[in-house]
């Protein structure tokens, strides 16, 4: 049965149930192998790093989910000074590792925009523009989305969560929108930004329907990258109790999570795809399992040891304690183990989007 689909190379929604339904060991070995062989056809055996700094925990948003919330009073709220983000940004560049993400809680004052905005610019002058600049920080109106881009960001991750219009209602305040989301998506691809989305995986109440319909959804959207991870809930939000006893529920959260990574490889091809810090808060080789599901992006952490605690989206995130050099070195060795390479010094731009530029400007 599994030979059968995969030998297809173009999945319906059937086929895609059927994927994420696996259980058996060999079966589940058949899809991450086809996927890896699907990542290795386009980005080689490369991983590329996107340094990512979490500069800021403050959040004019409630997702239900979300440790940083705006209503969670047991987080300490920060917000890093330019020189602590350059700081970072700095090492992310003598380490070769190509591109940097900026990551926070959303905010969409003034205050806030400039501040990107000015952030985007000075880490731009690193190395001669040698940096690639992810931005993940939220909804913003067109004018935003466009300062920054003409500030040097060149891609942008929002996940729309799940696209399951119910679920997303019961996830989020009345006020929280999925079709601005979506919305805000369509402005960053016509602005020229490669765009990353994503979902999270395993959330209570999603079918796999819900996940095999949030793959087509990437694929109809026209997204470049993509960023997803298992759901692991938060001791303080409103969903701390959402999986009961989640200890005992991690192994199969963490299977979904690298079957979804398989099946995101097998329809999309050549997106990057994030083997994301989740994984790795459910297994301690989460990360590498993601990799040889068909990811080929990993997001080493670069804010500094003292933040770090703050910014708990989910319980048991890891390497708490730990600093961006000691990530390094940790990542290193991990890669290496499976077999892989990093492409240092390299932005690894979405194979996606360049060949979309490229038949633009050949028609
Ligand atoms: N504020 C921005 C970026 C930071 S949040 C935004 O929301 O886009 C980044 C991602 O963290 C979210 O998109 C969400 O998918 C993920 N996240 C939040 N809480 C989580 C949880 N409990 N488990 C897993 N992922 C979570
Ligand atoms: Fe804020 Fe993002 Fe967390 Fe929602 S997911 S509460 S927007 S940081």
């Amino acid at each position: 049965m599994i030979n059968e689909i995969l030998k297809k190379g173009e999945f319906e929604k059937n086929d895609i149930i059927e994927l994420l339904s696996l259980t058996d060991k060999d079966d589940l070995e058949k899809l991450y192998s086809a996927a890896y062989e699907e990542k290795l056809k386009h980005s080689g055996k490369f991983v590329y790093f996107r340094g990512i700094v979490e500069f800021s925990n403050i959040c004019s948003k409630n997702c239900f989910y979300c440790g940083i919330r705006k209503s969670n009073k047991g987080t300490e709220r920060y917000f890093l000074k330019m020189d602590e983000i350059l700081d970072a940004a700095n090492f992310a560049y003598e380490q070769g590792y190509g591109s940097v993400v900026l990551q926070s809680g959303e905010r969409e004052d003034e205050v806030f925009t400039d501040f990107v905005e000015e952030a985007v610019k000075e880490i731009k002058k690193i190395g001669g523009g040698a940096l690639g600049i992810t931005l993940s920080v939220g909804e913003q109106s067109e004018e935003i989305y466009k300062k920054w881009f003409d500030a040097g960001a060149h891609r942008y991750l929002l996940r729309v969560e799940t696209t399951n219009r119910k679920l997303y209602k019961k996830l989020h305040p009345p006020d929280h929108s999925f079709e601005r989301r979506v919305e805000c998506l369509k402005i960053m691809k016509k602005l020229g930004y490669q765009v990353g989305t994503g979902v999270m995986i395993g959330l209570p109440g999603q079918t796999l329907e819900d996940l095999a319909n949030d793959v087509l959804f990437f694929k109809e959207t026209g997204v470049h990258m993509i960023g997803m991870g298992p759901y692991i809930p938060h001791h303080d939000t409103p969903l701390s109790d959402s999986i009961p006893d989640f200890e005992n529920a991690k192994e199969l959260q963490l299977e979904l999570g690298l079957k979804m990574i398989a099946v995101v490889r097998l329809v999309l091809k050549n997106a990057n795809i994030a083997s994301t810090t989740a994984l790795q808060a459910l297994s301690g080789t989460g990360r590498e399992l993601g990799l040889k599901a068909g990811a080929n992006i990993i997001m080493p952490n670069l804010t500094d040891t003292k933040y770090r605690e703050s910014y708990q989206l989910y319980d048991n995130k890891p390497c708490l304690n730990e600093n961006a050099g000691m990530c390094r070195g940790c990542l290193e060795m991990r890669i290496r183990s499976i077999g892989e390479e990093i492409g240092y010094n390299q932005w690894g731009d979405s194979l996606k989007f360049k060949a979309e530029r490229e038949s633009l400007s050949n028609n």
